[in-house]
C-alpha cells in the first residue's frame, strides 16, 4: 500500500477526528484500518483524506469523516454489539463499525449503491458485515432488537419504528428537521415504553426517502419544520440587500462610507481572477484614500514587489538593481489594468501630501524570500557595508534554495535540524531593534520588513513540508503582525484598507477553517485584536468568467464559473438578485434584520476560487462550509462577472511610464 495513502489517513485521523475530540481508540483504529479511498469514485480519490462528503452516485454522498466518527461514539458501540445502518451508501460507515461491533446489517434503498458495497466489503474481507438493499426507514424487524442504530439520512421526525427496534439501553442515533440544517439526535431507550433524547449539535445530510420518512422529491420535510407564510431566505435577503450602481458610478463607493471610520477595513473577493472584484476594491480604495484619511493599502502580494509601487506612487525613484515585481506565479493577480489605474491614480492623490499624509502601498504575503534577501543586502550595501557582509553570510545559508525553497523544507526536515533559522532571526532581530531605536526611516522600515519576511518565509517552508494548518497560520499570522506593524509606523491615526482573498479576511472561526481544520487567517487575529475598529467585507458572485490557471505555475485561462449550488449562499444572494435589488448589491450583516442573521447563520456553502479553479471536481475543491453572518460584517455581490485581464495582454496604460514601476 502506498505510503503516501497511509500517511493521509494518518493524518486524517489526527487532524480531523483526535484533535477535535474524537478519543476512543476503537473508533480512531477502525478510521485507522478502514481504506476510504476505496469507497470514493476513483476520479475523487484525492480528496479522500479530506474531511468532507464526496459522492458516491445516485446522487448520494459517503459522509463527512468526522460526523461519521461522531455518530459512532454517540452510539456507544463496543464490542458485541449488533448494530444497525440506515442508508449504506459507499458501506463505508458500515465497515468501520464492522470492526468495532460483532454484527452489522446496513440497509440502502438504492440497488446500485447496496450491490457495490456488498462487493467492496466482500473483497476487503469484512464479512460481518449484511448489506441489504430496501427501504429502511422502518428498520429491520427480523433483525431486530439492535443495540445501536445509526441514520445516515435525515428524517422529518424521528420514526417510530426505529426507536422500538433498539434494546433497553440501546442508542439511536438520527439527523433531524427540514433541508436546510438539521440536528443530530441521539434517542435513548431507557424502558419498554421510555426514551431520552438529546441534541448533538447541527448537521446537514442527504433525505431519508421512504415509507417512514420523507416521499421521493424530498419536499415533505419543509412543510413540517417551516410555516409556509414564512418568508424565503432569498426573500428576506432580497428585502435587507441595497442596491449599489455600477462600480464607475461615485455613489458605488459612497455606499462603503459607513466604514469610514474604521482603523481597519478588509475587502474579499471570492477568487483571484475576477474583474469586478479589483474594480471595486480600487474604486473603495480610491475614494478612502482621498476623503476619509487611510494611508495604508496592504495587499495579498509579496512585501518586496510591493515596495517597487510604493516607491512610485509616493513619488520615489526605482531602486537601481532592484528586480522586476511581480514576475512571480500568478503574475496576473497585480500585473493587470485595473492594478495600473489605481496605482496611477494614488500617485496623483499623494502628489505634494506629505510624507505622512502619503498613501502607501503594502505587501502582506511571504512568497518571495529571495526578493526580500536582496532588499536587505541592498539597504546595507548602503548605510552599513560591514553589516551587509555578516548579513550576506547569515542568509547565504539559504542560497542553495532561493530558486526553489519549498525544496528547502525537504532537506531542512531530513538532515533533522532547522538549517537556517538561527542566522536569519538574528539578522531580523538585528534590524527591527536597529528600526525601532532609529524610528524607522522609510528605507530602514522596508529593510527590517524584508528580513522579518526572510524569517517567516525560513519557518514557512520548513513547515510548509508537513502540509496542514501550521503552515498556514503561520502565513496569516506574518500578514497580521506586518498589518500591525504598518499601523504602528504610520502613527497612531493611521487607517488601513486590505486587500485579501475571503479565506483570508473572513473570520476563519465562521469557517471549516477554523472549526474542523484548526485555521486562523488576518480577518481573526485582527478582529480579536481591533473588535468593531475593524470591518470584514465579503464579496462574492453567481456566475461568470474567471482568470485562473488549471494547476500551480500554468498559465492563465479564462475559465467559465459554473453557477452556484443550490446548497449553497451563493444561491440564496442569486435568487434574491432576482427579486428586486438588481444584479449587484451590499447586505450590510453586521447592523440589518435579526431574522435574517438568524436564517443566514444556519451554515451553508461558500465558493472558494484562488489562483485555480477546477469546474470539474468543483465540489470538493471549492465549496465549504461557512455562517455568513459570522465570517463577514457585509458581503458584496456582483451577480455575474468577468474574468481580470491580464497586463501583458494590452497597451501600457497612458501615464504611466512603460518601463517603471512593473518594467514591462
Ligand atoms: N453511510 C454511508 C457511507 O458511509 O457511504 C453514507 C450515507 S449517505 C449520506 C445516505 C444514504 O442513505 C444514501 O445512500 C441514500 O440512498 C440512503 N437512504 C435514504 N433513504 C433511505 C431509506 N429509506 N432506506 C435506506 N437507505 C436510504
Amino acid at each position: 500500500m502506498e505510503q503516501d495513502v497511509l500517511s493521509r489517513r494518518e493524518a486524517m485521523v489526527e487532524r480531523h477526528l483526535a484533535a477535535r475530540g474524537i478519543r476512543d481508540p476503537g473508533i480512531l483504529a477502525a478510521f485507522r484500518e478502514v481504506p476510504r479511498e476505496d469507497f470514493v469514485p476513483e476520479n475523487l480519490r484525492e480528496f479522500a483524506y479530506d474531511d468532507g462528503p464526496l459522492p458516491i452516485g445516485e446522487g448520494q454522498t459517503i459522509s463527512q469523516p468526522y460526523i461519521v466518527a461522531a455518530m459512532i461514539e454517540a452510539a456507544e458501540i463496543a464490542r458485541g454489539d449488533v448494530v444497525l445502518e440506515v442508508g449504506g451508501g459507499s458501506g463505508y460507515a458500515a465497515a468501520l463499525i464492522s470492526r468495532i461491533a460483532d454484527r452489522v446489517f446496513a440497509i440502502e434503498r438504492h440497488k446500485p449503491l447496496a450491490d457495490a458495497a456488498e462487493l467492496r466489503l466482500a473483497r476487503l474481507g469484512y464479512d460481518n458485515v449484511t448489506i441489504i438493499a430496501a427501504d429502511g426507514s422502518g428498520g429491520l424487524p427480523d433483525e431486530a432488537p439492535f443495540d445501536a442504530i445509526l441514520v445516515a439520512a435525515r428524517g422529518p421526525e424521528v420514526p417510530e419504528a426505529l426507536k422500538r427496534q433498539l434494546k433497553v439501553g440501546g442508542h439511536l442515533v438520527i439527523p433531524v428537521g427540514g433541508e436546510d440544517v438539521q440536528k443530530l439526535c441521539r434517542i435513548t431507550r431507557t424502558g419498554e415504553d421510555r426514551w431520552d433524547s438529546s441534541d448533538l449539535g447541527a448537521v446537514r445530510f442527504v433525505p431519508l426517502i421512504g415509507t417512514h420518512g420523507l416521499s421521493e422529491d424530498g419536499t415533505r420535510a419543509a412543510s413540517v419544520h417551516r410555516p409556509a407564510v414564512e418568508k424565503t431566505l432569498a426573500e428576506l435577503v432580497a428585502e435587507a440587500a441595497e442596491p449599489l450602481p455600477e462600480i464607475d458610478d461615485p455613489a458605488f463607493a459612497a455606499a462603503f462610507d459607513r466604514y469610514a471610520d474604521k482603523r481597519v477595513v478588509m475587502l474579499g473577493e471570492a477568487s483571484h481572477g475576477t474583474h469586478e472584484f479589483y474594480a471595486a476594491r480600487a474604486a473603495i480604495t480610491r475614494r478612502f484614500v482621498e476623503h476619509h484619511g487611510f494611508t495604508i493599502v496592504a495587499v495579498e502580494a509579496d512585501w518586496p514587489d510591493a515596495a517597487a509601487i510604493d516607491r512610485y506612487i509616493g513619488h520615489g525613484p526605482p531602486r537601481p538593481g532592484a528586480p522586476k515585481p511581480f514576475r512571480r506565479f500568478p503574475t496576473w493577480m497585480w500585473r493587470n489594468p485595473v492594478i495600473v489605474e489605481l496605482i496611477h491614480d494614488l500617485r496623483a492623490l499623494n502628489d505634494g501630501r506629505t510624507d505622512e499624509a502619503k498613501a502607501g502601498f503594502y505587501g502582506l504575503d511571504i512568497y518571495n524570500m529571495a526578493g526580500s534577501i536582496e532588499a536587505v543586502l541592498a539597504y546595507l550595501d548602503k548605510s552599513d557595508p560591514e553589516a551587509a557582509r555578516v548579513a550576506r553570510e547569515r542568509y547565504a545559508c539559504l542560497t542553495p534554495w532561493q530558486t526553489d525553497p519549498s525544496v528547502y523544507g525537504r532537506v531542512a526536515l531530513s538532515t533533522g535540524y532547522a538549517e537556517c533559522e538561527a542566522a536569519v532571526v538574528k539578522q531580523c532581530r538585528e534590524l527591527l531593534d536597529q528600526a525601532l531605536a532609529d524610528g524607522e526611516g522609510a528605507g530602514l522600515l522596508d529593510a527590517a520588513m524584508n528580513a522579518r519576511l526572510v524569517a517567516s518565509a525560513e519557518k514557512y517552508y520548513r513547515v510548509m513540508y508537513y502540509g496542514g494548518a501550521e503552515s498556514w497560520n503561520l502565513r496569516d499570522a506574518h500578514m497580521a503582525e506586518t498589518l500591525e506593524r504598518l499601523l504602528e509606523a504610520r502613527g497612531p491615526q493611521a487607517k488601513a484598507l486590505v486587500w485579501a482573498h475571503n479565506s483570508h479576511i473572513g473570520d476563519a472561526r465562521a469557517t471549516d477553517m477554523g472549526a474542523v481544520r484548526g485555521e486562523h487567517n488576518i480577518g481573526q487575529l485582527i478582529r480579536e485584536k481591533l473588535g468593531d475598529e475593524v470591518a470584514l467585507v465579503g464579496f462574492g458572485t453567481h456566475t461568470g468568467t474567471v482568470s485562473a490557471a488549471s494547476d500551480w505555475d500554468g498559465e492563465r485561462e479564462v475559465k467559465r464559473v459554473v453557477p452556484s449550488r443550490r446548497d449553497s449562499y451563493e444561491r440564496v444572494c442569486h435568487e434574491a438578485s432576482d427579486l428586486g435589488p438588481g444584479r449587484s448589491f451590499l447586505l450590510d450583516l453586521a447592523g440589518g434584520d435579526a431574522a435574517l442573521r438568524r436564517r443566514l447563520a444556519e451554515p451553508r456553502l461558500e465558493r472558494f476560487i484562488g489562483v485555480i479553479y477546477r469546474p470539474e471536481t468543483e465540489r470538493w475543491s471549492h465549496y465549504s462550509e461557512a455562517v455568513l453572518p459570522e465570517q463577514f460584517d457585509a458581503y458584496v455581490w456582483f451577480d455575474e462577472t468577468r474574468a481580470l485581464e491580464a497586463l501583458d495582454a494590452r497597451q501600457p496604460h497612458a501615464g504611466v511610464p512603460e518601463t517603471y514601476p512593473f518594467g514591462l
